[in-house]
């Protein structure tokens, strides 16, 4: 009875450990979860009054599929801010950054044509690609500091999926690196989808963006959303910026799936983007704080990790106490302590384990003791 698409599908690894640690805590277990990735802030208020306030002046019906005009000029503006020229009708709201993603892979890739991830990636590019009847194509990066160097591509190849700063390594890519996937993209006549939702969670330097480039302009799909910027994930808001026929395939598909973002959250976006930022840097501050206590505490119990410069993940590589799935397995199950095992992410994370510091620092440390305890018994 099930469709053949999906059978090639497995669930989503980050809601799947989600859900078993939630499983464990119905049960009464004290699970401290490093697992799924989400700010544990709560949405700063601004945004919260914005949506209350459209609420209650009854903006409650379908909106334009594409998303609200004043909505749209918003995030037409803040495009400005990565070097995008792009008008309000070059823009898509949708119902997450996921949506947009999903929406870009199906609106271009066909049956046969290839898309380049870069091994490890964030576990949703895969399943859409082959959801779209395309293949995947895994080009893993530097071991060292997790980019990719010079990569071949191939007649078949269609499109080059971009995620700076990255999930699951943390890895920001410098200009010279975006230059080289730029160069790839430009030679071989490719698109680039870049998905920059994590642009603002930033520790060093100033985010890049691909599609600012030189000769990208016409070939980039941006997506960003309000998930981990202003701590909204569960409002289901993200927006895209695509060159006109792509732009018009992808609300196509929105037209006849989800129709529009939901119409208040919308507001909230736009009091998200025009309203004070302070909110945000200080979230990354707390972000970096707790990298720092995550990084200097996993590294003096003997884990391979560096210091990522983006994102609110640590990729660490365990190889010295055993495969990656077998150590998040023990330490959720004799620790009660929650990671996404680093083969979720591709092959190349098979020895590694992602660990999601979007928890207090009281509960990071409290982590690190029960993994010390646990790791001197290995
Ligand atoms: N891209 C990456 C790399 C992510 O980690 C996430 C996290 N969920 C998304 C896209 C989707 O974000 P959203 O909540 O806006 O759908
Ligand atoms: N992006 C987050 C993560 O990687 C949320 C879950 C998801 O969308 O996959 O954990």
């Amino acid at each position: 009875m099930m469709s053949k698409r999906l059978d090639e599908i497995e669930e989503s690894a980050t809601f799947r450990i989600a859900a078993l640690a939630n499983k464990f805590r119905r049960d009464g277990k004290d699970v401290i979860s490093f697992s799924i990735g989400e700010p544990d802030f709560d949405t700063p208020s601004h945004i919260k009054n914005a949506a209350k306030k459209a609420l209650d002046e009854g903006r409650t019906h379908y909106t334009p599929s594409a998303g609200i005009p004043e909505l749209r000029e918003g995030i037409a503006r803040k495009f400005e801010e990565n070097g995008l020229e792009v008008a309000p009708n070059d823009i898509i709201v949708t119902p997450g950054a996921k949506q947009a993603i999903f929406e870009a892979i199906h609106a271009v890739l066909n049956e046969g044509d290839e898309a380049v991830l870069f091994d490890p990636a964030w576990v949703s590019y895969d399943p859409c690609i082959k959801l779209a009847g395309a293949k995947p194509i895994w080009v893993p990066v530097s071991e060292e500091d997790f980019k990719p160097d010079d990569f071949a591509v191939t007649k078949k190849t269609k499109m080059i999926i971009v995620n700076s700063p990255c999930n699951p390594t943390g890895a920001v890519f410098d200009r010279s690196t975006l230059n080289l996937i730029a160069d790839i993209a430009v030679d071989h006549d490719l698109l680039v989808l870049s998905d920059e939702v994590y642009e603002k969670i930033l520790y060093a330097g100033k985010h890049i963006s691909i599609g600012s480039f030189e000769g990208m302009h016409d070939r980039t799909i941006t997506v960003n959303g309000f998930s981990k910027t202003y701590a909204m994930t569960g409002w289901r808001l993200g927006y895209a910026t695509a060159p006109p026929d792509i732009l018009d395939a992808m609300l196509k598909l929105q037209q006849h799936s989800t129709s529009c973002a939901t119409s208040f959250v919308q507001y909230g976006g736009i009091a998200a983007l025009e309203g004070p930022q302070e909110c945000v840097a200080e979230m990354v501050n707390e972000f970096k704080a707790r990298r720092d206590l995550i990084v200097d505490g996993l590294s003096s119990l003997g884990f391979k990790c560096k210091k990522p410069d983006g994102t609110f993940y640590v990729f660490a590589n365990v190889s010295q106490f055993g495969g990656g799935a077998e150590v998040a397995e023990r330490l959720l199950r004799d620790a009660y302590v929650a990671v996404t095992p680093g083969i979720a992410f591709g092959s190349s994370g098979k020895d590694h384990i992602r660990i999601s510091y979007a928890i207090s620092q009281a509960r990071i440390s409290e982590g690190l003791d029960r993994i010390e305890s646990l790791m001197r018994n290995i």
